[in-house]
């Protein structure tokens, strides 16, 4: 059998699987429910006419560089694209990890941390988040100090919980690890907080970045990495080298260049409060406080509640047979009318 040939680190493997249920309410993915500026609809065609498809990509993004490093006050030669966030983590894990490494992270967090770490054969050193899944400093440093792992990450805010971990508790992260430390910042619009001004004190730390969650972006998969240029030109050895299609790179560049996110930040932020003050007020669930634009949720029969929302047309992600996870459902925050409808079908449900 075929099967019988793969590495041993990869028998076992479940494909990852994302529901592709219809629905009217898609609020399951962690995506904004926007689509693409005025400015880039208008100009669609001169955008795709000038990415040139019959001649391979630019291998390293120069201009969308230029454009994302103007955004987080650092230079190009401090970024590197990738085909979505996703990549990238890969990229670092095939630039650092070897088999037996040791890897740091949170559980739950986001699942690739996971299956990268054991696609590189690596020790995987789950540290479980805390009361409310609150990030607990002390047992990451505690398992620094014993494993000295090769690669720590960090998901600030992290999905699925919408928690974070504080500035001081990175710092304080990054003064005993001695390998990499990655701070995962996919949720950051949505948050606030960044270490990016720490990239040059703190060598061996990463910062990601996507542009599919707040730029509303995922269809595209443009992911970004800052930090040194020493770290940027490591992780430049192990990139496939037209990672990025032309068609992305033209339109992720037009979208900065529209410069829309601010509004699109604050209508969600704002309908994240609606939709936790809605939801606190009922009873039978438990609503967690987030930074992201998700909420992780708990109930006494999650399973029901999935299925009860998918009958009226609603979408959510299900954790609930997830160990670290379980009872809970996570929902993504949409528009108005959508956000209503969740508070109107979970009162239903639960009543
Ligand atoms: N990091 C985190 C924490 C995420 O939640 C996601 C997407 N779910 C990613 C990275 C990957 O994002 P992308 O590949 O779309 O950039």
């Amino acid at each position: 059998m075929i099967y019988d040939l793969l590495r041993d680190e990869i028998k076992g493997f479940k494909n990852y699987e994302v529901s592709n249920i219809e629905c009217k309410y898609k609020m399951d993915a962690n995506e904004v429910p926007f689509s693409l500026p005025e400015s880039t609809l208008e100009n669609l065609q001169e955008i795709v006419k000038s990415a040139n498809v019959n001649r391979y990509p630019d291998p390293v993004s120069i201009k969308l560089r230029d454009k994302l490093a103007e955004k987080c006050s650092a230079s190009k030669d401090n970024i590197l694209v990738g085909n979505g966030s996703d990549e990238i983590i890969h990229i670092i894990m095939n630039a650092f990890v070897s088999p037996d490494d040791f890897v740091v992270y949170p559980v739950p967090s986001f699942s690739m941390y996971r299956v990268y770490s054991e696609i590189a054969g690596a020790n995987k050193v789950e540290i479980s988040l805390g009361e409310d899944y609150h990030y607990d400093v002390v047992e990451f440093i505690k398992s620094i100090k014993e494993y000295d792992p090769k690669l720590v990450i960090l998901c600030n805010p992290n999905n699925p919980t919408g928690t974070t971990i504080g500035r001081d508790d990175i710092i304080k992260i990054l003064e005993v690890n001695r390998g990499i430390t990655v701070v995962d910042e996919a949720y950051y619009e949505f948050f606030g907080e960044t270490v990016i001004d720490l990239i040059n004190k703190y060598k061996n730390m990463i910062v990601l970045r996507t542009l599919s969650k707040a730029y509303g972006l995922a269809g595209l998969r443009v992911g970004y990495a800052v930090s040194n240029p020493e770290m940027i030109g490591c992780l430049n050895l192990v990139k496939s080298p037209y990672n990025v299609n032309s068609i992305s790179q033209a339109i992720a560049l037009s979208v900065l260049e529209a410069d829309t996110v601010k509004d699109r930040v604050e209508y969600i932020k704002n309908e994240r409060k609606f939709l936790m003050d809605g939801l606190s007020k009922i009873d039978g669930l438990k609503v967690y406080n987030s930074q992201a634009n998700f909420l992780l949720l708990k109930f006494d029969d999650a399973d029901y509640v999935y299925n009860k929302l998918l009958e009226k047309g609603i979408l959510v992600r299900d954790f609930s047979g997830d160990n670290e996870l379980s009872g809970t459902l996570r929902v993504t925050i949409g528009t108005r009318e959508a956000n209503s409808y969740f508070i109107k079908c979970i009162k239903e449900i639960l009543s």
